[in-house]
């Protein structure tokens, strides 16, 4: 360890298990195997320098963001090579933001909320929201092309960037940190290192578009009879002319649990249906008629029966307390016991066939037990999760019902869609890249791979299944 102490410091070079052991655990409780050290550069200079050292030292390279990821892609995993966890937390600083280009260039390891709040102080808009987004960190927002709540508006993440700053695994930097729109020079080469979860190379640095910000903000929580009265709303709500933001979907039992288990949060409307809706519009323009835009075509969802109550939010504090209830609903899911999750992505008009088609399927294989759904309706994304009796250990539960997400995941690319929709391959998918992705597609991401990390150092055994 001393080349690594001699570039960045004894207190940047963690090898005490005590000290390490966090950064080898992700958000679910997930225990990854314990690396021989983590190393926290400050600077692309020393990230290049420690890429350069691990190389020469034949190790295995694991890059971590906050490690809120949800399929395990920064947990290390047992090999023949010493692994080095390379943590981004130190280099969080704004390099530069431009409100007349919209940009903003950025190290990687600030948090998606910092870039939000920095960009907001600007007068503009970055719309990358999701639950983690407090801990999440652009690297890894990158890393694993994050979607959330505003995708059916701005995109994912990969849509959301203009540059990049990358070490590759021989150390070389690959400096790309452009704020242009428009370059077509040959390969867009950023877009390879965008969703491969670290392994293709370490992000340093994002070149990211930022946009007007919203003056004005409208946000309305409704009950709905079902995902095809949702479906409908969702039709009515985009010709509504209030331009959509977010139109997400939740089960009511996941509504009641989230209010029950957050301190403070209130129902918006009774729980009469087994659906609800969360719709937001906005706009650049202080004096947008998007409240009457959005009073008016909500008014006519009533009349045609596609939604049984609504409240649309009154004040900042009410829209707050909305998207409150949207985003503890993973941890409040997470505390009634095991769940089996999955993070599909079908066409938006399939999603009410394909949750009936799961509930069917659930049903049959699995009498009696709670299934879960949340997600972006208005992207396609939906997240069902099959939930376990309280007090089973995980890995029990994933015993007994772990083929509940190979059947879905079976089911959303039989519908035309995707088994990973927003939270990458990691680990938890690898099965579905044998066994659902495209062949001739796989063949060539290995080829991809060994061209760019031809010792298979960078983030080993994630995304590409054993071959
Ligand atoms: C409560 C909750 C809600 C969530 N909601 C959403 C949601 O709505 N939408 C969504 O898309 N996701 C969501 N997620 C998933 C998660 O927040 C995202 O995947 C996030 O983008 C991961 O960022 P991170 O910094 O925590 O990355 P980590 O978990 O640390 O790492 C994720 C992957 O990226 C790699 N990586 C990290 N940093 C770098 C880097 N600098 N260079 C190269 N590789 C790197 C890691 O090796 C790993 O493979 C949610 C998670 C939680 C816990």
């Amino acid at each position: 360890m001393n080349g690594f102490r001699a570039l960045l410091g004894e207190a940047n070079c963690l090898t005490e298990a005590a000290d390490i052991a966090p950064y080898a655990t992700d958000w679910r409780g997930q225990q990854g195997a314990m690396p021989a050290a983590v190393v926290r550069p400050a600077t692309v200079e020393q990230a290049a320098g420690v890429l350069r050292l691990a190389a020469e030292h034949g190790m295995h390279v694991v890059p971590n963001g906050g490690r809120t990821g949800l399929s395990g892609g920064a947990l290390p995993i047992p090999g023949n090579a010493p692994i080095l966890i390379v943590s981004l937390e130190r280099m969080r600083r704004i390099r530069a933001l431009d409100p007349v280009d919209m940009s903003i260039a950025v190290d990687a390891g600030i948090t998606v909320q910092a870039v939000q709040e920095a960009a907001r102080e600007a007068g503009r808009h970055f719309p990358l929201s999701f639950g983690a987004q407090g801990s999440a960190q652009i690297g890894g927002a990158l890393s694993t092309n994050a979607g959330g709540i505003n995708t059916l508006r701005y995109g994912n993440a990969r849509d959301l960037v203009l540059g990049l700053e990358v070490v590759l695994p021989d150390g070389r930097v690959l400096d790309d940190m452009r704020r242009i729109r428009k370059d077509n020079t040959g390969y867009a080469l950023r877009h390879l290192f965008l969703g491969a979860e670290g392994t293709l190379g370490l992000i340093t640095g994002a070149s990211l578009k930022l946009f007007p910000a919203l003056r004005t903000r409208e946000t309305a929580f409704l009950s709905v009879p079902s995902p095809h009265h949702a479906l409908r709303l969702l039709s009515r709500m985009q010709d509504s002319g209030a331009d959509l933001v977010a139109f997400e979907l939740m089960d009511s039992h996941l509504v009641e649990l989230t209010v029950g288990y957050v301190p403070g949060l209130r129902m918006p409307v009774p729980m009469t249906t087994p659906w609800c809706v969360i719709i937001e519009a906005g706009s650049p323009h202080p004096a947008a008629p998007v409240r009457e835009l959005m009073e008016s075509a909500l008014a006519e969802a009533l009349d045609a029966g596609e939604a049984i109550d609504v409240m649309l939010a009154e004040s900042e504090e009410a829209r707050t307390m909305i998207w409150r209830i949207r985003e503890s609903a993973p941890e409040a899911s997470r505390s009634t016991g095991p769940a089996v999750p999955t993070d599909t992505a079908v066409p938006v008009s399939a999603v009410p066939e394909f949750l009936d088609a799961v509930l069917a399927l659930s049903e049959a294989r699995w009498p009696g037990m709670r299934v879960g759904a949340m997600g972006h309706l208005g992207d396609g994304n939906i997240h069902i999760s099959l939930h376990g009796p309280a007090g089973m250990p995980r890995e029990e539960w994933l015993r007994q019902a772990g083929g509940f997400a190979e059947a879905v995941n079976e089911l959303a690319v039989r519908t035309g869609g995707s088994f990973s929709a927003e939270h990458g391959i990691g680990l938890t998918k690898l099965k579905g890249m044998s066994t659902l992705k495209n062949p001739v597609a796989v063949s060539l991401m290995r080829a991809i791979k060994g061209a760019i990390d031809p010792t298979g150092l960078m983030n080993p055994g994630k995304v590409l299944p054993p071959g």
